[in-house]
């Protein structure tokens, strides 16, 4: 009898590979472990079993695998269902979810290499058999490759060798090699203990005042720690404060720092005391109530709660019921959501259950996350990250949450598998038998249309924590020629007056403005051309902070003119604006209160977001001008005011989904204002006050807007009403992916007629010197979506078969956003 594997391998191949083992391999050997195979010529990857069986392959002779990488599986057979239902749904291969599912640590290079320990020399004799010949391998030559020790061994299964030799000291690893099996030690720092009293500090910086260098670095750490109390990496302290390792050292040799080595699964907690869960208001307890109601009947429900009404709490009090039926909970939020006041919310409540993964993680952290689940750690009973979470090994699941699941930033854009988190959870809930949350103040008109079909089960919660009002939103009209003359740059005298009442009550504001960068469009005033990417059909946006041109799809970036290169003038003009001129012009304008910005660019580092949300919080900022990272569920007390700057472009954007998201991102940051007794106020300045979404906006309408949106989609044949799938053709040559994608769009025709839009340049053509096409294909309700999937990806083989497309990259996105 022969026995094979079928093996999942990183790569963008339709199929799953086959490779051939032992008898006493197949008898060790599950499905989810992993295994280094030999591919092509030379290559190795890291594959995971798929499956283990007695057929030879038909087309190709089998290789024998190189390596069993693992003792027990990584990943469980719920994921490689789900695994499954993502390559099928969202038309992509095993091995594209694979990379998406598998932290970078878990996929090994097959060339890894181990080394003699520099440590001291060990007691050979507590070495077993098989750990001395390697060991002793080793003093011959001073390096090995894994496959080099399987040879030594004459075994495959050579980990539990090398992880017994780790153990041992006996041989040092590469780093980021072998994370599984090697507890890291990672250096950490806080402030002694003897300045923790306000006057020691300050004190202490005075001291440090000749010592300026030395004096950034306590500041950086202050303001990092002040929110987490918790130390902070050493290398996250230099990137932050730009400073050489050197001055840290020298701070922990002046013993105003202490260092200390953590291991890393241990900094995810504060040590905070537990704080115990907060008692329900009548209407959270009857929306409580209701949600658990609505389980009865439905897997999925909707909680369509206001901002601020304390939807957070309701969902403690089913993360506590499900713990407590001894249950896993995945809590899903955006991205940017993660590194604020949420996380320390739910470790107060549930202390060290909670893990957090998070993509500023290093890889090593969120294998660390992985196997917490994998071994049901008591570290991971809760875990609460954003879209990738759902890769997590759960086998217990009881609970999913999707806070505000509305956002798009659930959608996975590039690249493959392009899948949407909160969809794919709902798959994930049902094959855990699970119950799943969606919430929001401002539902995807997806989710509201599946619980007004009675699909989804519905609650609201329509009243503000503590009866606090709802803003107080205003349209102000800056078209108006005698309005726009009492203009101060962007700024109406609307928004001055106001601002300048709230700044003297001592309240703060947030300013919302969705483009960064100064302008973005810079124009020579002789001769009117205006730079644009050399890589892509787009104008370059004006940095004034770093007095740069900067292109926002290639990343490519140019000093700022000093002269228009096509006339010689230098007469350089700049239109439009974006965040850093709203902060120049608030700075002139109110020249006595501190003014920050939080967009892509100041939030970089790790901790980049952290430290501007502390100083909002501690109200060292008075005026905040930001993009919509502003909007992501955050909770201030002080702010009483919000602006938003230009609501016209967000309106214009062309998209079919503009004006729902337009509302959604208007309400989110007007919610952000007045949190407390006092009544928040908002202005919205625009061109087109008569606009529909702005008066839903400015009456909190969400039923209005849905519906109004909705018209527009069964009209126009959009989602939710149609499923669609967008295709979009790359080449560097234009014409080329002109012809390859009319002749897609015409195969497509002859299958779905009129459901079939496209070909069409999208607004930027040309991105990173790839020329693009997009074609559209509209799926009605009663057509069955994994034929259409079927016949689409036939016509994309048939496609390939073609010998002038084959260079042309072809995208497949279902559901696109
Ligand atoms: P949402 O998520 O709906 O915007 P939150 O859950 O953030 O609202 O609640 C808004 C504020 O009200 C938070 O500061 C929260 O601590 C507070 N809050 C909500 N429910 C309660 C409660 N039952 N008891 C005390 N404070 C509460
Ligand atoms: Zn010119
Ligand atoms: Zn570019």
């Amino acid at each position: 009898m022969q026995y094979f594997i079928d093996v999942i391998i990183p790569i963008p191949l339709k199929k799953l590979f086959t490779y051939g083992i032992t008898a006493s391999e197949a008898e060790f050997l599950k499905a989810g472990m992993r295994v280094a195979v030999p591919f092509g010529k030379s290559k190795i990857y890291t594959g995971i079993v798929f499956s283990i069986h007695n057929d030879a392959p038909t087309a190709y002779e089998a290789k024998d695998i190189q390596q069993i990488l693992d003792e027990t599986p990584i990943v469980n057979a719920k994921q490689l269902q789900l695994w499954q239902w993502i390559a099928n749904y969202y038309m992509c291969t095993l091995g594209d979810v694979m990379r998406a599912a598998l932290p970078s640590g878990f996929i090994l290079e097959s060339e890894t290499v181990i080394t003699k320990s520099n440590s001291i020399t060990i007691d050979e004799s507590v070495l077993k058999d098989d750990e001395f010949l390697v060991y002793e391998a080793l003093q011959h030559q001073s390096s090995l490759k894994i496959h080099d020790i399987s040879n030594i061994l004459d075994k495959k299964n050579v980990l539990p060798v090398i992880k017994r030799l780790i153990e041992k000291e006996a041989i040092s690893v590469e780093e980021e090699v072998y994370e599984k099996y090697k507890p890291k030690l990672v250096r950490y720092v806080k402030l002694n203990a003897n300045f923790s009293s306000e006057t020691a500090l300050r004190q202490l910086l005075d001291d440090l005042s000749r010592a300026p260098k030395q004096k950034q670095v306590v500041m950086t750490l202050f303001s990092v720690s002040a929110t987490t109390k918790k130390p902070v990496k050493v290398s996250d302290l230099s990137n932050e404060s730009d400073a050489s390792s050197s001055i840290i050292k020298t701070l922990i040799d002046k013993g105003i720092f202490e260092e200390y080595h953590i291991q890393t699964d241990r900094v995810q907690y504060s040590g905070e005391d537990n704080e115990d869960t907060k008692h329900l208001n009548t209407y959270q307890e009857t929306a409580l109530i209701e949600v658990k109601e609505s389980f009865k009947t439905h897997n999925v429900s909707l909680l369509h709660g206001v901002t601020s009404s304390g939807k957070t709490e309701v969902y403690v009090k089913l993360i506590e019921d499900a713990l407590s039926a001894g249950k896993q909970v995945l809590y899903l939020l955006p991205e940017i959501a993660l590194t604020t006041q949420l996380v320390t919310r739910l470790q107060n409540y549930f202390g060290e259950q909670v893990a957090v993964f998070h993509s500023k993680y290093s890889t090593h952290e969120r294998v660390e996350v992985w196997n917490n689940v994998l071994n049901h750690s008591a570290k991971a009973k809760i875990v609460l990250g954003a879209r990738s979470s759902i890769f997590l090994p759960f086998d217990n699941l009881g609970l999913i949450v999707v806070d505000e699941e509305h956002e798009q930033s659930f959608k996975q854009f590039d690249p493959a598998p392009r899948y949407h988190a909160r969809d794919t959870a709902i798959v994930l809930a049902y094959m855990h038998e699970a119950k799943i949350l969606l919430g929001s103040a401002t539902p995807s008109l997806e989710s509201y249309f599946n619980a007004k079909q009675n699909k989804y089960g519905f609650v609201e919660l329509m009243h503000r924590f503590n009866d606090v009002l709802m803003p107080d939103i205003e349209l102000v009209d800056i078209k108006d020629k005698l309005k726009k003359k009492l203009m101060k740059g962007h700024f109406s005298d609307r928004l001055i007056g106001e601002m300048t009442e709230t700044l003297q009550e001592g309240h703060q504001i947030i300013l919302f403005q969705n483009r960064r960068g100064f302008s973005p469009i810079v124009e020579c005033n002789t001769c009117g051309v205006s730079p644009q990417c050399s890589n892509c059909d787009v104008s370059l946006t004006y940095h004034q902070y770093r007095h740069q041109l900067r292109c926002h799809y290639c990343g490519y970036v140019e000093a700022m003119l000093k002269k228009c290169k096509a006339c010689g003038s230098s007469e350089i003009d700049s239109k439009g604006f974006g965040t850093e001129q709203i902060e120049a012009e608030v700075k002139l304008l109110f020249p006595d209160y501190n003014v920050a910005r939080m967009d892509l660019d100041t939030t970089r580092g790790k901790y980049g977001y952290e430290k501007i949300i502390t100083a909002l919080e501690q109200q060292e900022i008075d005026i905040l001008v930001g993009t919509q990272m502003l909007t992501k569920g955050l909770d201030f007390r002080n702010v009483k005011l919000v602006g938003i700057m230009n609501a016209d472009n967000m309106l214009n954007f062309p998209d079919f989904r503009a004006h729902e998201r337009s509302f959604q991102l208007m309400l989110q940051v007007a919610g952000r204002a007045g949190r407390t007794e006092e009544r928040g106020k908002v202005l919205i300045q625009t061109y087109n006050p008569y606009h529909n979404i702005l008066q839903q906006v400015s009456t909190n309408n969400y039923v209005d807007m849905f519906n109004e949106q909705m018209n527009d989609r069964y009209n126009f044949k959009y989602p939710p009403v149609y499923k669609q799938i967008k295709i979009t053709l790359k080449h560097k040559d234009y014409n080329r992916v002109e012809t390859a994608s009319i002749w897609f769009a015409k195969s497509l025709r002859q299958l779905f007629a009129d459901f079939v839009l496209g070909p069409e340049s999208p607004p930027v053509a040309r991105i990173r010197n790839q020329f693009h096409k997009n074609i559209l294909v509209k799926i009605p309700k009663n057509q069955s979506l994994s034929k259409t999937k079927e016949a689409i990806a036939k016509i994309n083989n048939s496609f390939f078969s073609i010998k002038d497309f084959r260079s042309v990259k072809v995208i497949l996105n279902v559901d696109n956003f």
